[in-house]
C-alpha cells in the first residue's frame, strides 16, 4: 500500500494509491484510521513531504560498493549522524543551492528511508518490523566540501532543504534487494541495490534505537550507493528505489535577500 500526503483545498491530507487516483483517509495515519469515499487524482493532489519528521537520522558508508569506491574500510559499526527537521521537504520542492561562497560542491545521495509508526527505544532487529510504518526515498543531499572541511558533518548535512522525502510511504516493500538509483537530468547516475547494505534494515533500527527514543514519523536514511556527484542550479534530480516510487526536485538558487518575503 502506498500512502501519500497531500494539500487539497488548503487542508493537509492522507491518501491510498488506487490506480492513478488517491483514496482519503481519516483518523491516524500511524494508528487507527479508515479509507472514506473521497477521492482525487494524483496529479491534482500537492503532494508533501510524507510524514513531518522530528529528526532524520542518517547512515554513512553503508553500502560496501560505496565504501570500496571511497577507499575506505567497511564499517563495524553504524557510523550515525542527524538531519534537522528543517532540512525536509516534499517532492517537486527546490533544493536551494546555498548562495555566496559557503559551499562550491553539493551532491546528492539516493538513500532508502525508512519510516517509523512507533515511539520506540532499544528494539531487537527481530522486532523490527513492528515499529516501522514504512519505506521512501531520500536525498541526503551534502555539501561535500564542508564534510571534508568541517571533520563533522551538521554543517554539509543541514542547510535548509537539504533532505527531500517521498514521494510516498510503501508499506509492504521487501528491502532485501531493490534497486537504488538517482538520475541526474535524465541520466542515471548512481545504480546499486540494497543487497550492498553493510547493516541492513533491521540492524539499523536496532543499532539507532540503541542509542535514541524513535517517534512515529521519524526517518532513518540507510546510506548511499556508489556515484555521488555534484548539482548545479538548474539541475533536476530524481531518487528512485524500486517499489516505492520516483522523488523529483529540481535544484535552484538561493533567491536575493529582497525577494525573501
Ligand atoms: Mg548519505
Amino acid at each position: 500500500m502506498k500512502l501519500f500526503r497531500f494539500m487539497l483545498k488548503g487542508k493537509e491530507h492522507y491518501g491510498v494509491l488506487e490506480d492513478v487516483e488517491l483514496r482519503l483517509i481519516e483518523g491516524d495515519v500511524f494508528g487507527e484510521w479508515r479509507k472514506t469515499e473521497k477521492k482525487v487524482k494524483l496529479w491534482e493532489a500537492g503532494l508533501m513531504a510524507p510524514v513531518s519528521p522530528s529528526k532524520v537520522v542518517a547512515l554513512g558508508l553503508n553500502y560496501r560498493d560505496h565504501a570500496r569506491e571511497m577507499g575506505m574500510k567497511i564499517p563495524e559499526e553504524p557510523i550515525l549522524f542527524l538531519k534537522p527537521s528543517t532540512s525536509v521537504i516534499g517532492p517537486n520542492d527546490p533544493i536551494l543551492y546555498p548562495a555566496g561562497d559557503i559551499t562550491k560542491r553539493v551532491d546528492y545521495e539516493a538513500e532508502l528511508g525508512i519510516v517509523i509508526g512507533k515511539r520506540c527505544r532499544d528494539v531487537k532487529a527481530a522486532e523490527a518490523h513492528d515499529v516501522i510504518l514504512g519505506y521512501t526515498c531520500v536525498n541526503d543531499v551534502t555539501a561535500r566540501d564542508l564534510q571534508a572541511k568541517d571533520g563533522q558533518w551538521t554543517r554539509a548535512k543541514s542547510f535548509d532543504t537539504f533532505c527531500p522525502i517521498g514521494p510516498c510511504i510503501e508499506t509492504e516493500l521487501d528491502t532485501a534487494n531493490r534497486k537504488v538509483q538517482a538520475v541526474l537530468n535524465g541520466k542515471v547516475v548512481q545504480d546499486s541495490s540494497t543487497q550492498e547494505l553493510v547493516f541492513d534494515v533491521p540492524h539499523i533500527v536496532e543499532e539507532v534505537s540503541r542509542v535514541m527514543t524513535l517517534l512515529p514519523g521519524d526517518v532513518i536514511a540507510t546510506g548511499t550507493p556508489p556515484g555521488v556527484g555534484p548539482m548545479k542550479p538548474g539541475d533536476t534530480i530524481t531518487i528512485h528505489v524500486e517499489g516505492i516510487g520516483r522523488l523529483t526536485n529540481p535544484v535552484k538558487p538561493v533567491r536575493p535577500p529582497e525577494e525573501n518575503d
